[in-house]
């Protein structure tokens, strides 16, 4: 069984060993454009998958991509977070990213931090933890407020906004004022 956080090709490169995936409706654009290829099986959030007495509870996160999620393995106390809590650069350029949407769901993943001990995260160090939630929210929030220092660099020849911190970097759109 498959099941993807989202479809960024990074996540997606071993889809079509699958007749199927399962993955948040909301990626389906996303995936279909890079090529991705079987059924996606819907996941929304609060689905519980059991994969035999190992229910995994799936937690909508978007903002990283429209439908990012989360998944709580719940009796492992671990939290699988996709790209969306990590501590390397975080994607946050181009249009289908959000990151009002991504600070409202590190919020709301905020509120389940009792029910995990560790993350498991797709980038940077592994494993990490709870703690770097708040991090996030602070430093995504400081980019959303303008208090945020951010200097220009190169992304597969796209120029963004890298905001760095020490616990994560953030990279953005370049503000519209500053190309
Ligand atoms: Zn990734």
């Amino acid at each position: 069984m498959l099941l993807n956080t989202h479809a960024d090709p990074d996540h997606i490169s071993g889809n079509e060993g699958f007749d199927y995936c399962y993955m948040h409706p909301n990626e389906e654009d996303v995936y279909r454009a890079y090529g991705g290829a079987g059924s996606i099986l819907p996941v929304k959030d609060n689905d519980i998958i059991d994969i035999g007495n190992r229910p995994l509870k799936i937690i909508f996160i978007p903002g990283h991509t429209p439908g990012s999620i989360a998944v709580l393995d719940i009796n492992s106390r671990v939290l699988i977070s996709g790209d969306s809590v990590q501590d390397g650069n975080i994607f946050m350029f181009r249009k289908h990213r959000n990151l009002s949407l991504y600070i409202e769901s590190l919020k709301k993943l905020s509120m389940y931090t009792h029910e995990f001990n560790i993350i498991y995260p797709s980038h940077g160090s592994f494993p990490v933890y709870p703690e770097l939630i708040t991090s996030l929210i602070e430093g995504a929030e400081q980019i959303i407020n303008g208090t945020a220092e951010g200097k220009v660099a190169d992304m597969f020849g796209t120029q963004v906004m890298l905001y760095k911190y020490p616990y994560a970097g953030f990279l953005c759109d370049i503000p519209e004022g500053k190309k």
